[in-house]
């Protein structure tokens, strides 16, 4: 993009490379040929943005869309998103009227979750569309033992009345990251043995899914009818001890811009609480970008930015909304430079960089990039789009 002009005047802001994304989006899609994929753009698309993501992930063939609250796949629809959507939280309450309204698949883990889709569906006047949710073990959502065909049954009732219609089978791996585990394959064979049972009581699913980006690029035998991955889309690796990159590409790229550049001696304290101080007299940068705009305040003294040719450490706490670098003694930096959080390989840091600093993982990096922190988007049909 052409940054100079897009971002003038601008503290930080994440530049969203949308080609970037429907290139992942292809490579996950030859990954498993034989598989629909749905695009998982839950959390405002993993920090990018959920209708440009979504857009960009029906562009480069995305057959569906996937969301964890029902709120989110309403703006989808509500922005004229035509693609079949599955979202898959739900509560007592939950406005399942408006989902059947809007043609949104919905899932259900328990009894009562189907009552109240089934009650929604005849106040509408027409079948929900359900996906059943069984634990294989995850320890999460899902029916798990002996509640699943108790679940299968009451499913079973509200389709012969017309109600519902179960067209999802579906499960999600516990450590689908970590390849050789044998907990993803005794989920596997647990999740088969759940779809025959369903069969047997006569559900036809057009659709059994389990597999994450994980599962997506390197478990083929839990491709099954169709794939949900999310992480891997958005470039970024869900099994970052494999030295793989999958030929995947970063999306988001972090950027600000030095709000001041000054020297500062040896031996004084950096931002709040004085943990860090230069051991020779130095030029230090302030980058105006805070745990407000989802740089973690794990990020203090750890991670890693950078400014120029020079590859820096955030010196002392991240703040609210300002961080300072320490840019070395012979800094010819100036206020405005770019600084570069994380990105590209080859411009800087990773979210990866960033999740080993701080320890945590690369999604928790780009989903908490703040709402204050402008999006620009670059690439496929969208550059120029505004939020
Ligand atoms: C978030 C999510 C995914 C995508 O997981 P990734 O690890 O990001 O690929 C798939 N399925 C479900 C149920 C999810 O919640």
């Amino acid at each position: 993009m052409n940054s100079t002009d897009a971002t003038a005047g601008l503290t930080v802001w994440a530049e969203i490379d949308l080609d970037a994304f429907e290139d992942n989006v292809r490579t996950l899609r030859a990954r498993a040929p034989h598989s629909q994929l749905m695009a998982v753009v839950k959390a405002d698309g993993y920090g990018h943005g959920l209708l440009p993501v979504a857009r960009a992930a029906v562009r480069a063939g995305a057959d569906w869309l996937g969301v964890a609250q029902p709120t989110e796949a309403f703006a989808l629809r509500d922005a004229g998103v035509t693609t079949r959507i599955l979202t898959w939280l739900s509560v007592p309450g939950t406005d399942f009227a408006g989902a059947v309204r809007r043609d949104i698949d919905v899932s259900a883990s328990a009894p009562w979750t189907l009552d109240a889709i089934a009650g929604a569906a005849r106040s509408e006047g027409r079948s929900a569309r359900v996906h059943l949710k069984v634990d294989t073990g995850l320890g999460r959502g899902g029916a798990f033992g002996t509640d699943w065909p108790t679940l299968v049954e009451h499913a079973r009732r509200l389709e012969s009345e017309g109600a519902i219609s179960v067209v999802g089978i579906w499960t999600h791996f516990a450590m689908a990251d970590a390849p050789e585990h044998p907990t993803v394959l005794a989920q596997q064979d647990t999740f088969f043995e759940a779809v025959a049972t369903a069969e047997r009581a006569g559900v036809r699913p057009e659709v059994r899914h389990l597999a994450n980006s994980a599962a997506t690029l390197v478990h083929p035998a839990a491709h099954a009818d169709l794939v949900r991955p999310g992480i891997a889309m958005y470039g970024l690796s869900p099994v970052p001890e494999v030295a793989d990159d999958f030929g995947l590409r970063p999306v988001m790229t972090l950027r600000a811009r030095l709000a001041l550049v000054k020297r500062w001696p040896a031996g004084r304290g950096i931002s709040y609480g004085h943990v860090y101080a230069p051991e020779v007299d130095t030029v230090v940068g302030l980058v105006p970008a805070g745990y407000a705009d989802g740089v973690p305040r794990s990020a203090t003294n750890v991670a890693p930015v950078q400014v120029g040719a020079r590859r820096t450490t955030i010196a002392g706490r991240v703040c609210m909304d300002q961080f300072v670098v320490d840019l070395g003694p012979d800094s010819a930096a100036a206020a405005g430079d770019v600084v570069t959080l994380f990105g590209k390989p080859s411009e800087g840091p990773t979210a990866q960089d960033w999740a080993d600093a701080t320890e945590t993982i690369s999604y928790e990096i780009v989903t908490r990039i703040g709402a204050r922190v402008p999006r620009l988007w670059s690439g496929g049909a969208e550059a120029g789009a505004g939020a």
